[in-house]
């Protein structure tokens, strides 16, 4: 999901839709604001599709005004699929001392038990979301002040987290104890945006101040500016590598590094991890374009636009259901043919998951008649599910924890298959040593099956790590 907030603009449900609509990619199903204006008091509009055929409409964003607003933008992670307008965020709630409402990013890893807990002391439950937790733990909170619920909340809650929230006065940021999830600050004329990736920040012109920390909340208002606070005990961060691999966007800085460069880097450590004689390397467009870039570049292999994407498609992985999933491939990309004749073919793509696309993938390029097929892809086997917030399927679902590379090799039909280490993938993120395994610098569980964080309802529900 991507969560976006802006207090002391004015009319900032327009900077939060605007946001919203360059954080699309994280999130497509649906999307939320929320406004604060004295005079009509805190108004919300939720509705499913894109950001940019709702919150373009100008006498809906006439309903949303004020100077302080927050936004989400959703796509459903294990647990609740399918999609009811009750699940789409910010989620709203009313306390003695004000509203407030919050916006989540990550995945809650304790919200089965706490929702038991919460209903069995009579908390009503308007969603089926993990994220709805955090509102009745507020409400059960014997603070005077909102932040300071949030703050209580926040601390029974496990996973990841980062939060955009906001009350009649304050936008609110927070991000979990490890970072897992990103958050970032930054500030437009005598405005303050909150937003998950710096991509946002572009897009309605603020200055990136700086990233959250991890386990800080930050208190900010119109006249007071960003206040600080640490209601966590201090951890050692395990930000997402995968928000590198895969999931920001390629313009976006996250630790002070490009995302494309960092994945660039990915393709160069694949070309000196795993050469393999070629005419041509391909990326599979568009999340495996720059790792193509790095290994064309490391190799001397020449890049080429073997695959085309039909630029009015999603990300094919965002859509929910399986049928769907497997019709997108044909509806996104098509095979270049005049290009691919008679060559031997390079083709690098981000993470094999199902291995569903990048087996159509290969069949659309023999098809067009390629002489070999090689697939490289810039990052580890994908062989566990993740509880963080990134919608990965159940073990039993995922191609790397059911074979081995050659079977995997064998399944797709490809000529050969490597995947970058997980020390080269720690390499290209700026890690000179690789992977620390007795401290990990990343949260990479998908791929190590290390989760920092114990998954307490999947276990309870029998995973075993
Ligand atoms: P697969 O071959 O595993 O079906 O799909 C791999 C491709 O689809 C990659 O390009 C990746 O970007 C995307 N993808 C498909 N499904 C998922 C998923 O469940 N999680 C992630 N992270 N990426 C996926
Ligand atoms: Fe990111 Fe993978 Fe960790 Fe999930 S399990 S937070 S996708 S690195
Ligand atoms: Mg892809």
């Amino acid at each position: 999901c991507g969560v976006f907030g802006a207090v002391g603009l004015t009319d900032a449900a327009n900077f939060v839709a605007l946001g919203l609509h360059a954080l699309q990619h994280r999130g497509q199903e649906a999307g939320g604001i929320v406004s604060y204006e004295a005079e009509t008091g805190f108004n919300s509009a939720r509705r499913f599709g894109y950001v940019r055929d709702n919150f373009t409409n100008a006498s809906l964003m006439q309903t949303l005004p004020g100077s302080l607003s927050i936004g989400h933008v959703r796509y459903s992670t294990a647990g609740s699929k399918g999609a009811a307008i009750r699940d789409v965020q910010p989620f709203f709630g009313e306390f003695s001392m004000g509203g407030a409402a919050i916006a989540h990013n990550g995945n809650i890893t304790n919200a089965e038990a706490l929702r038991r807990e919460l209903i069995e002391r009579g908390s009503i439950f308007q969603s089926s979301s993990d994220s709805e937790c955090i509102i009745h733990l507020m409400a059960r909170s014997l603070q005077r002040d909102i932040p300071a619920r949030m703050e209580d909340a926040l601390r029974r809650v496990e996973g990841a987290f980062s939060v955009v929230a906001m009350t009649r006065t304050k936008l609110i940021g927070v991000r979990d104890p490890l970072g897992v999830r990103p958050l970032v600050l930054g500030r437009l004329g005598d405005g303050w945006v909150l937003s998950s990736e710096t991509c946002a920040l572009d897009i309605i012109g603020a200055e990136f101040i700086r990233e959250i920390e991890p386990g800080e909340m930050v208190v900010i208002t119109a006249e007071n500016g960003v206040e600080s606070q640490r209601p966590f005990r201090p951890q050692r961060s395990r930000f997402c590598v995968f928000e590198h691999v895969y999931f920001s966007r390629p313009d976006s800085i996250i630790g002070g590094r490009s995302v494309y460069e960092t994945r660039r880097q990915i393709g160069v450590e694949l070309a000196r991890e795993a050469p393999v004689d070629a005419d041509i390397v391909c990326p599979v467009p568009d999340s495996g374009t720059p790792a193509a870039i790095g290994y064309s570049q490391e190799s001397g292999i020449p890049y080429a636009m073997g695959i085309v994407r039909n630029q009015y498609m999603g990300r094919t992985f965002i859509e929910p259901t399986e049928q769907i999933r497997n019709m997108g491939v044909r509806l996104k990309l098509n095979v270049n043919r005049a290009l691919i004749r008679g060559k031997k073919v390079i083709l690098v793509d981000d993470s094999v998951v199902r291995g569903t696309t990048s087996r159509k993938i290969k069949d659309m390029i023999l098809d067009a008649g390629a002489a070999e097929v090689h697939f490289r892809i810039a990052s580890p086997p994908t062989a566990w599910p993740c509880f963080y917030g990134v919608d990965t399927p159940q073990r039993d679902k995922l191609l790397a924890a059911n074979m081995s590379e050659e079977e995997m090799r064998d399944h797709l039909g490809v000529d050969s298959l490597k995947f970058v280490t997980l020390d080269g993938l720690y390499r290209a993120v700026g890690e000179a040593e690789g992977r620390n395994n007795a401290c990990p610098q990343y949260c990479d569980a998908c791929f190590s099956g290390e989760y920092p964080v114990e998954p307490a309802d999947q276990i309870e529900k029998g995973f075993r790590m």
